[in-house]
């Protein structure tokens, strides 16, 4: 065995039995029975009385072989030809996103959406935020599939509108709303990508943008320049390492609990304040542990360490660098082959990227399978029934954002597309 294969060997075991299951990448359908938790799950999981539900697939599909389900696919796709934009996003599963005409993270396929104005069904392979979007981006005429309803975002789940409206109340009681001597108003909202389309609009409203982890920093600029201080929702995680990275003091970005009154905050600490940040965070990306990273650099020494900035503080602190999926992608493909790199973020993207560069050493610093586990409720086998669908002229699934959140919201992503990665 060679000196690589035997330290990967090794700190995989270093690693053992601390994550969560390998049962996902083996056997999707088994979890629909286990609520919340991978693809068909969804059929029994408790959501909000407002959340969309999935209903269950035919048996066609449901007992349908991988081989037949793949020539479902791609004979779907040839019938449909331009009429299709299948979009993928990079944590989707691989026996989906290898069908996708475009694959990217939540920035790239939000401009995507906007490159294909002839193509009528847009089939969005990621969660349900990022299909809202493509709606409220894509021409009126285009109609825009998530296949599986249940394909949601813990992420986004944590910032609801009445919620963010009680927050706004609250800072606005606080603060006021006049201008500064300078035009600045006394708080900009700042709704990460991965929200609703109605905190979206929220932020249109009220003088405020949408951010990627593309561009967080350039948004929060931007921020700066309209508003003394941002409200920051929902990923305190992209919050904090952003507005750190910018020089931002620890003591100005107190956390916001929506649960609690003033968030949790005693008053002095929201005079100070420079972000406000939502207590929200990523299921996937706050597994990662400064543990890891420690391991990973005792097996490897010269390993470079590249985590998301979704991960927790410590743990970009920790890292080499800290950057969006399509950031770590480019950073692999520019690095002189023989790199050890060592990725904290969602593991089909990592597995994805250890294959098309064999040239380098790349693992997950999770070892065992952690999956976006509601991105993997996407099985073929619901790509195939919307694409059939569409073959027979009916959109099953369509995500539909209504006419005035769809017009606030435009302002919020007009503005984030503007400010370039
Ligand atoms: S990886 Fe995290 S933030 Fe991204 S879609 Fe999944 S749960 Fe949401």
């Amino acid at each position: 065995m060679s000196t690589i294969a035997t330290s990967l060997e090794a700190f995989e075991k270093s690693q053992a039995g601390a994550h969560c299951s390998t049962g996902l990448a083996t056997d999707p359908w088994r979890f629909d029975r286990i609520p919340t938790y991978g693809p068909g799950a969804s059929e029994t999981d408790e959501l909000p009385d407002q959340a969309p539900r999935q209903p269950a697939l035919p048996g066609e599909y449901r007992n349908a072989s991988d081989e037949e389900l793949e020539a479902r696919i791609i004979a779907a796709k040839r019938t449909l030809g331009e009429r299709l934009l299948i979009l993928g996003h990079f944590y989707q599963r691989d026996e989906v996103v290898r069908h996708a005409d475009f694959v990217g993270d939540s920035f790239q396929l939000a401009r995507a959406t906007l490159g294909r104005p002839e193509a009528e069904a847009i089939v969005f392979c990621g969660v349900h935020f990022m299909a809202e979007t493509a709606d409220i981006l894509s021409d009126q005429r285009q109609t825009v599939s998530l296949p599986n309803l249940g394909a949601g975002c813990s992420m986004a789940d944590m910032a609801d509108l009445a919620s963010v409206e009680a927050c706004w109340e609250a800072l606005s009681q606080l603060w006021g709303e006049e201008l500064d001597a300078s035009g600045r108003a006394p708080v900009i909202p700042v709704t990460y990508m991965n929200s609703s389309a109605a905190l979206k609009a929220f932020c249109g409203r009220h003088g405020g943008i949408v951010c990627t982890s593309s561009n967080a920093a350039k948004v929060l600029d931007w921020a700066f320049s309209q508003g003394q201080r941002v409200l920051f929702f929902p990923d305190q995680h992209l919050g904090r390492n952003t507005a750190k990275a910018m020089g931002i003091g620890l003591d100005q970005m107190p956390l916001w609990d929506p649960n609690r009154p003033l968030g949790g905050n005693q008053l002095d600490a929201l005079e100070r304040a420079r972000v406000i940040l939502w207590h929200g965070y990523c299921s996937v990306h706050k597994r990662f542990t400064v543990e890891q990273i420690a391991s990973a650099r005792r097996h490897f020494p010269d390993v470079r360490v590249i985590v998301h900035p979704e991960c927790p503080m410590a743990v970009v602190d920790a890292a080499d660098e800290a950057g969006s999926t399509d950031y770590i992608k480019k950073a692999i493909e520019a690095a002189p082959p023989g790199a050890t790199f060592a990725i904290g973020t969602e593991i089909n993207l990592v597995q994805r990227l250890a294959r098309e560069h064999p040239e380098h050493t790349i693992f997950c610093l999770d070892p065992v399978v952690c999956p976006c586990s509601t991105m993997y409720r996407i099985h073929p086998a619901y790509l195939a029934w919307i694409l059939d669908g569409l073959v027979e002229g009916e959109v099953r699934n369509r995500i539909r954002v209504d006419v005035a959140t769809s017009r606030d919201a435009r302002v919020a992503l007009e503005r984030m597309l503007a400010a370039q990665p």
